[in-house]
């Protein structure tokens, strides 16, 4: 079989309550359009239940699917890695296995990448996350798009296309600690956006927990901007330009032969508290940022493959 020209790219973590659906949605996106050469590639990061199972049976049963099988859960930025690195699509199509990413709006993406655009981006005309996740994002996406010079598309996700001219460029980054939307902002490349409407998780609960989307935040925070380090050193600068004032008032205040009271027991604790706590935050974002140097200078792979089924 010749290469597909569109592949779509699907990382799966416990999914076997959405997947039937899934694979029947996207072959019947694949049957309505013949005239694209169409591949998916799913990638389990480690699933304990029934997910490989049912995608090992469909693979077997349709040549377009194929699969790859992680040794154990890597996260999802380290599925969508593999599978960037392996589709071999011209244009490579990534999406949520749990059908928020409608797949009925493949062909939509597709037409736009015919049209002559190298990235493609879905954009959420409306969305269904509601609580403390949503604040989270609302919150996350208002304030990266204010530190990284360059901004994502604020009501993006995966979900969208990127030609093989910026999937090779992405491949080409050796970075590990990957925040997809950032990268995929960041290479650049004529860039073009549908919209859609997100939707309910098709079952199953979320498989990325709160504190994995505060981390994921937090990457796309540190690998984007320096900004948390200077905000650090002008704090520095503006509380020992005040303490230097106050201190010299004193002095002369003293040299004057002027009484200094010594109450302000208050004020003493409030700032050793303040000063301290400016000095924990200090030390913890030297320590994001030099937790991601060792991480990278470690150089361990983003993931490690236990099978590779239909690729070839
Ligand atoms: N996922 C994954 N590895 C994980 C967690 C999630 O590959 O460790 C996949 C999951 O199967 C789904 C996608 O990542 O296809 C998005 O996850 P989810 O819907 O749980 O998160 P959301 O972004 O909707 O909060
Ligand atoms: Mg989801």
């Amino acid at each position: 079989m010749s290469a597909p020209a569109v592949t779509v790219v699907v990382p799966i973590f416990n999914e076997e309550l959405v997947l039937p659906e899934l694979l029947v949605r996207l072959t019947a996106v694949f049957d309505a359009n013949p005239a694209v050469r169409w591949g998916a590639l799913l990638v389990d990061d480690g699933s304990r239940d029934r997910s490989v199972q049912l995608i090992r049976a469909h693979v077997v049963r349709d040549p377009r699917f194929a699969f790859i099988e992680f040794s154990r859960n890597f996260g999802f930025q380290a599925a969508l890695a593999a599978g960037l690195a392996h589709a071999s699509g011209e244009a490579i199509i990534t999406m949520d296995a749990d059908l928020q990413d409608p797949p009925e709006c493949i062909p939509e993406l597709v037409a736009a990448w015919q049209a002559g655009a190298a990235v493609v981006l879905a954009v959420r005309r409306s969305r269904v996350e509601t609580g403390a996740r949503r604040l989270g994002m609302d919150v996350f996406h208002s304030f990266f798009s204010r530190i990284s010079d360059h901004p994502i598309e604020s009501n993006t996700g995966t979900f969208g296309l990127m030609a093989r001219a910026a999937v090779d460029a992405l491949n080409a980054m050796p970075e590990r600690n990957r925040f997809f939307p950032g990268l995929r902002a960041w290479v650049g490349f004529r860039t073009a956006e549908i919209s859609y409407d997100r939707q309910e998780r098709a079952a199953g609960q979320p498989q990325q927990t709160f504190l994995r989307l505060v981390r994921y935040a937090f990457d796309g925070v540190f690998s984007f901007s320096y900004l948390p380090l200077r905000l650090l050193t002008y704090t520095g600068l503006i509380v020992s330009g005040f303490g230097f004032v106050l201190g010299t008032f004193y002095v002369v205040r003293r040299l004057l032969g002027l009484e200094i009271a010594v109450t302000g027991f208050t004020t003493l604790v409030t700032l050793v508290l303040f000063l301290g706590g400016v000095q924990l935050i200090g030390i913890g974002v030297l320590g994001e940022y030099l937790a991601r140097v060792y991480d990278e200078v470690k150089k361990r792979p983003a993931y490690l493959i236990k099978r590779k089924t239909g690729l070839g």
